[in-house]
This record gives structure tokens, sequence and C-alpha cells, in this order.
């Protein structure tokens, strides 16, 4: 027998379903070679029946899966465009339904035309990233999947690239899954003592699962703490430039843009407001914000520079802190270097094809005294003006971003916040178990902290999701998607 809920979960479902036939532009909106138009749901194949009109006279639900074909796309009599179309029958496609997909010459107009009338034939406008929230809906995929799926599409270096195509491959759902089994298999254990104490015995259990759970402890903090190398990985380094005016902040970020966008005076503090560009430097990209228009002095109208730098400085993965080698350490070298303490450095020793008044040890001394700490420094010497040392830097960016706590090719990286937020709810829950363990708690108020952990990593691949949340997540989509 249904109970209440189940129906209202049944309605829920069949409405999340979504069983009506769906159709966008698949391709980016722009004069291109070809254009795909892609079709999904129940009336595909009819749809393809009418405004398809092939040589060889046959309808397009009479041939079989995963074939093309050559035609025209017709409207009443008159031919529209000569197309190509493709059938993938329900169950193998993207979406898991009967879908056609009509190549077609890539005007934006034309490609407008065609999808007019497929629309016109009984299909509507899919919504961003319907066509994979099908997927995820009738269950090809589960969320982590469909999170890949966003990622690749968006990817702009081979490092986030491998870390989307990894997690579309499984990797982290397995992860979960594997987490999440471990975890239902103890709570098994214990209610089945509980219902049956005379038959299934707890003496001696709490020291077996707090060890069971320290090791799920410890593999849900692995992933959780991928969390910041996957968010460089996906959304680059965030890089801020310092150095006290004049150092030569503005000229060193033309020559890594290659283009005078910083503009170079030998007036001190021309440059009015933080620069943020993006460069790829090895595969490795990087925001770097130029903080060359923010004073570094004791001065307390400037101080506010100061506190702006600070703000930016706070939020950085790596700090490229440019000193002027032709100019002694001064008041406002030693205001920067306050504001380093635990931040990776790169320090850059500029002019040096000038005569040199400060010398490294010095720096790194000053450095160390402010609480950065030796492996998180390197050092390097380049002049902007003559363009040297500047690939050697760039060698530099990668090894040390990545050999130093990177290692992408080895590791399962987590690339969204919703993901380590629900990673993080699970390891609390699992910590409190743990504490009730050492507090000689009954086996009893195990188990619902033990499933509250279970929830949210099953929010990660979308086993315990809400409505809400699976359109948020797809509407990040782009069209067509
Ligand atoms: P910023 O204030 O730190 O952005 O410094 P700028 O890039 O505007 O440079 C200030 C002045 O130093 C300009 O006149 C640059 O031409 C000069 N400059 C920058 N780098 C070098 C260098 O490596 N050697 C020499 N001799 N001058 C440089």
């Amino acid at each position: 027998m249904f109970k209440e809920e189940d129906l209202f979960l049944l309605f829920d479902y069949i409405d999340m379903k979504n069983s009506d036939t769906i159709a966008a532009i698949a391709t980016a909106a722009s004069e291109s070679g070809i254009s795909i138009i892609r079709v999904s749901g129940p009336d595909s194949l009819s749809i393809g029946d009418r405004i398809f009109k092939s040589i060889d006279n046959k309808r397009v639900s009479e041939y079989k899966t995963h074939t093309i074909h050559y035609g025209f796309i017709v409207e009443g009599e008159n031919v529209v465009d000569e197309v190509i179309l493709s059938i993938m029958k329900a169950p193998k496609s993207y979406t898991t339904e009967d879908t056609i997909e009509i190549n077609c010459h890539g005007g934006l107009l034309i490609t407008q035309k065609i999808l007019g009338i497929v629309i016109a034939n009984g299909a509507r406008i899919a919504m961003p990233g319907e066509f994979t929230k099908r997927a995820f809906l009738n269950g090809r995929i589960d969320l982590t999947k469909a999170e890949a799926i966003m990622d690749i599409i968006s990817a702009d270096n081979d490092f986030a690239l491998k870390t989307g195509i990894r997690q579309l491959r499984g990797d982290l759902y397995e992860a979960i899954r594997q987490i999440r089994a471990d975890i239902i298999h103890e709570i098994a254990f214990i209610e089945s003592a509980l219902d049956d104490p005379e038959h299934i015995s707890l003496d001696g259990y709490n020291d077996r699962l707090f060890l069971i759970l320290s090791d799920i402890l410890n593999r849900i903090s692995k992933l959780s703490s991928s969390y910041d190398n996957g968010k460089i990985v996906k959304d680059g380094i965030l890089t801020v430039i310092v150095g006290k005016p004049n150092a030569g902040k503005s000229s060193f970020l033309n020559i890594l843009l290659g283009e005078d966008k910083a503009i170079v005076t030998d007036i001190a503090g021309t440059t009015r407001d933080a620069l943020e560009e993006n460069i790829k430097i090895n595969n490795i990209s990087l925001n770097i914000v130029d903080t060359a228009g923010i004073r570094f002095t004791s001065d307390e109208v400037e101080k506010i520079g100061v506190h702006k730098a600070k703000q930016y400085i706070n939020q950085a993965d790596l700090v490229l802190y440019m000193v002027d080698v032709s100019t002694e350490i001064d008041e406002n070298d030693r205001e920067i270097i306050k504001l380093l303490k635990d931040k990776k450095v790169i320090v850059l020793f500029n002019k040096c094809d000038l005569e040199a008044k400060v010398t490294k040890k010095e720096v790194i001394d000053e450095l160390k005294q402010n609480g950065v700490i030796s492996e998180n420094v390197i050092s390097h010497m380049i002049s902007a003006k003559e363009q040297t040392g500047i690939d050697e830097f760039e060698d530099i960016i990668g090894k040390f971003v990545f050999d130093n706590d990177l290692s992408v090719n080895s590791e399962l990286l987590i690339t969204s916040l919703r993901q380590k937020e629900q990673l993080d709810v699970a390891f609390e829950s699992i910590n409190m178990v743990i504490n009730s363990i050492n507090d000689g708690m009954p086996e009893d108020f195990y188990t619902i902290d033990m499933m509250n952990a279970y929830s949210a990593l099953g929010n990660i691949i979308g086993e315990e999701v809400n409505e809400d949340l699976v359109n948020e997540i797809f509407a990040k989509f782009c069209m067509g998607k």
C-alpha cells in the first residue's frame, strides 16, 4: 500500500521528469560552418517525421537508432535548409529520451528558423541545462557528473579539463558512494543489535566503530581540503602584485600581458585603482591584481591604501612582491612585508640591470621576522626594463604552485563549493559520533548523526536533493546543454 507521503513523492517525481519534448540550439550563437539543433523527448521522432525530407523517402521514425541521414528541413512545400540529421533513440541518448540532432548551415537566421519550425511542430524551448537535468532525473548521471559536464564546458586550462573529466568518469561519485556504504553498514549493524540484543552483541563494538569512523573522517577531510586546489585549477590562481611605488609592477605586468594595459610612468602612484587581468602561464590560469596605485606608507591618509592592499592580499593564493633593488629597503617595503604573514610569496628583485642597494638576505630576513615561512618564499631576479628573468619566472610559477601542494594528476579534487559544504556537514556529524563514543554515550545516540552524514553525502551525488536545488544547479548551464 502507498502511504500518503509516498504518493506526494511520486507526484513530485513525475513533475520533475518533465515528459514533454524540448529543443534548443546546442552550438554557440554566432556565424559558423554548422549549427546543431537538439530535440529531446517523446515527440522528437514524430517532429522529425514532419519536418525532415530525406532523399530515400523514409520517415525519421523508421530509421535505426544511432544513424545519420542526409536530407532537407521542409516547411510545408518549402525547402528551408539542406541538413544532416542524427537519431538517438531512448534509452541510449544524452538525456535517455528519444533525441534528434539537426546539423544545419551555421547562420544565425537559418538556425533560428529551423528551431522555430521544430517549436511550431510541438516541442518547447529548453531551459538552460535542461538536457543535462533530464539525464540526471532519468538516472543516467549523478549530480557530480552533471557538475563535471559544466566544468568541462567552462574549463580554460588542461588541469581544469583533466579534473572535470575525472569527475565525469565517476571518481568522485565512487569515493562518496563508498563512504556512504561504509556509514550505512554501521548504522544497520547498530540498529539490528539494538533490535535483537540476544543475538547481536555490541560488546567491544565502540572501539571498532571509533576506528572505522576515524578512517571515514580522514577520507571526508581529504576530499574537503582538496577544494582549495580544485578552486585554483578551476578558477585560476588569485595573484596579487605588491611593491612600493615605482618598483616596476606595471612594467612587469605589461610584459606578462604582452600589451600596454597598465600605465607605466616614473611618477609614483600613477595607477589609480587595482587592475585585474587573467593570463595563462604554462597552462595555469593566473588572475593578477595589480596594486600599483596603492601607496604603502605610514602616512595616516595613505593608510587607506594599505588597508585596501591588505584586503587583496588576504584573498590572494599567491603574492608577487616586487622589490626595487636600486633603492634601499624603506618604510614602504616594511609596511608591505607586515602584510605577508602566512602567504605564499614570490619575491621579484627587479631592476637588476641597475646597481643593487639591497641584498636578497636582507629582504628574506625581514620576511621571516614577519611570519612568512621559508617554504612559502621563492626569490627571483628580473629586469622588467631589459626583459630578463621572465621565462624563468614562468617556470617558477608552475613549480611553486603545483609541486608544493598541488598534485592534480594523482589526487581527486573537488571544484564545487556546494560539494565542499556538504562534506563539511558530514565531517561535523561524524565528528559528533566520535565525541559521543569518547564520552561513553550509548549506541542509540550515534545513528542520528551518522544518518545526517549519510544524507549530506547523498546531497553531493544527488540522491537526497530537492527540486529547488536541482533547478538551481542546472540553471547555471548554458542553453542547449
Ligand atoms: P610601479 O609603480 O611599481 O607600477 O612601477 P612602473 O612599472 O610604473 O615603473 C616605474 C619606473 O621604473 C618606470 O620609469 C619604469 O620604466 C622603470 N623600471 C621598471 N622596471 C625597471 C627595470 O627593470 N630596470 C630599470 N632600470 N627601470 C625599470
